[in-house]
């Protein structure tokens, strides 16, 4: 076992991690790095850009932040005003928070200025606090954008920047923002992009942005922790809301995420949970800010123990000792599934995964089952329709009157239908986004706006 004593001993000391910082992360309760650190944290130091595929809960922050921290407090130079030294973009305010959180952890003691700029709250205290510059921004990519455009803050000085949660931010529509934020930096910044997924529109990204990156993988594409222990609920929607106000009677349900596909389904799960006698807290796109962060924060303390969420809402949400996720309904993105169920199993906790399935999500279920290479067991516990008596690994419903038995019989290779006959793009569409396909209070440009630069641009969201 490590301590401050023998900090020489330490993982972060072996990876040039030093002084305030290694006492900093040793305070933290970090005693050894976990994998991401030990393969990123050198390179960065050396000066390589990383390209990252790895989850919120994968130590990434800390393997970003550290090397970036470690270089600012050798620089020695003043900072000017309305500069950022360090940008770390993240696709939604919940996530920019933990991350200047943790930020302001692993730096305690080795003065580095933080600032957070965010859509949805008053941006004159986030101007005021950048002016005389900062070492390490974190900021969402609308509201950061606005910024720039007036002025208030200029990005040439910028040598680190890096984009947490990328694919999320192709999600939202950010992708031309961050594009065009990353092109107003110094060009003789260091880079690292992280991501859960690589869909192409990323990898395309990654290499427009980073120079012969580092490849650091800390999980394969698409799977899940082995220790979340997942199963699904075969129900008809109508009987999804007995079912879950049934589980939740049960206590060993301590702490659970329940996740809607839309905002609207959020609203009435939490409203029909709250006429079952339980009390639950809801985040999501169309509240404000401080709601959000104030149900996120009871539930962090424990004394909410149930929280309705959207997928988009719920990004980057790292709160321990989640016991159990129920999704109430199927994402439209089936990789969605992977970050929802990533929610609990954290740090080596068992977690528990139940998914509520009526036979309309059947093709959503199978495009999920293939993203994470397994079938998903059905809950005997809780079996609302009946068993089809079939052997594990047949399709699990009858085919005769269920709408989801269209995309069964679909042809190979055919593109699976969204419940809105096949018209949807994906990405949550109806979900927890503004008309402009972003979330309320940090959206991506749309229509005629002004670009960095003055010129006239036209531009639309992802
Ligand atoms: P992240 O993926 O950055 O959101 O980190 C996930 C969680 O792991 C956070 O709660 C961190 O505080 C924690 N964490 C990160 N690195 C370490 C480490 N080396 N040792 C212990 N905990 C860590």
């Amino acid at each position: 076992m490590t301590n401050e004593n023998n900090a020489e001993l330490n993982g972060f000391a072996k990876l040039g991690i030093t002084g305030a910082l290694l006492k900093a992360t040793l305070a933290a309760g970090y005693t050894e790095p976990k994998p991401i650190q030990v393969e990123s944290i050198p390179a960065q130091l050396e000066g390589r850009d990383i390209l990252g595929i790895a989850q919120t809960g994968s130590g990434k922050t800390a393997a970003f932040a550290l090397p970036i921290l470690s270089k600012i407090i050798t620089l020695g130079t003043k900072r000017r005003p309305k500069t950022a030294r360090a940008l770390i973009l993240a696709p939604t305010r919940e996530l920019a928070v933990q991350i200047e959180d943790t930020i302001k952890i692993l730096a305690k003691g080795a003065h580095i200025s933080t600032a957070l700029v965010l859509g949805g709250v008053s941006r004159f205290s986030q101007v005021k606090k950048i002016s005389p510059g900062v070492d390490v921004l974190i900021a969402t990519p609308g509201r950061l954008t606005d910024l720039v455009r007036e002025g208030d803050l200029v990005l040439a000085d910028t040598q680190w920047l890096v984009l947490d949660e990328a694919d999320r931010m192709l999600d939202m529509g950010f992708i031309n923002d961050v594009k065009r934020i990353a092109k107003a930096t110094s060009k003789a910044r260091q880079t690292a992009l992280f991501s859960a997924t690589m869909p192409a529109e990323i990898a395309e990204l990654a290499k427009g942005l980073l120079r012969d990156p580092l490849r650091v993988e800390v999980a394969p594409q698409g799977t899940t922790a082995a220790e979340i222990r997942q199963s699904i609920v075969l129900a008809r929607t109508k009987q999804k809301r007995k079912i879950l106000s049934d589980m939740l009677a049960d206590e060993a349900m301590r702490s659970v995420i329940v996740f809607a596909r839309t905002k609207h389904g959020a609203d009435r799960v939490t409203r029909d949970l709250e006429r079952d006698g339980f009390e639950a807290a809801v985040i999501h796109g169309n509240k404000s800010q401080n709601a959000r962060q104030k149900a996120l924060n009871g539930f962090r303390d424990g004394s909410v123990r149930i929280l309705v969420a959207t997928d988009i809402a719920a990004r980057g949400i790292d709160v321990p000792g989640i016991s159990h996720v129920v999704n109430f309904d199927l994402p439209d993105e089936a990789e969605s599934y992977v970050h929802r169920i990533g929610r609990t199993g954290r740090n080596g906790a068992d977690g528990i995964a139940v998914t509520l399935v009526d036979p309309s999500e059947n093709a959503k279920l199978k495009q999920v089952e293939r993203i994470i290479r397994m079938k998903l067991p059905v809950d005997a516990d809780h079996l609302a329709l009946p068993d089809p008596q079939r052997p594990a690994g047949e399709p699990r419903y009858e085919p005769a009157n269920d709408r989801g038995d269209r995309d069964e019989r679909r042809p190979q290779g055919q593109k699976p239908r969204g419940n809105n006959g096949g018209k949807s793009k994906g990405h949550f569409a109806g979900g927890d986004r503004a008309p402009g396909g972003a979330p309320k209070g940090d959206r991506p440009f749309r229509g005629k706006r002004r670009g960095f630069g003055g010129r006239k641009q036209t531009t639309r969201a992802a």
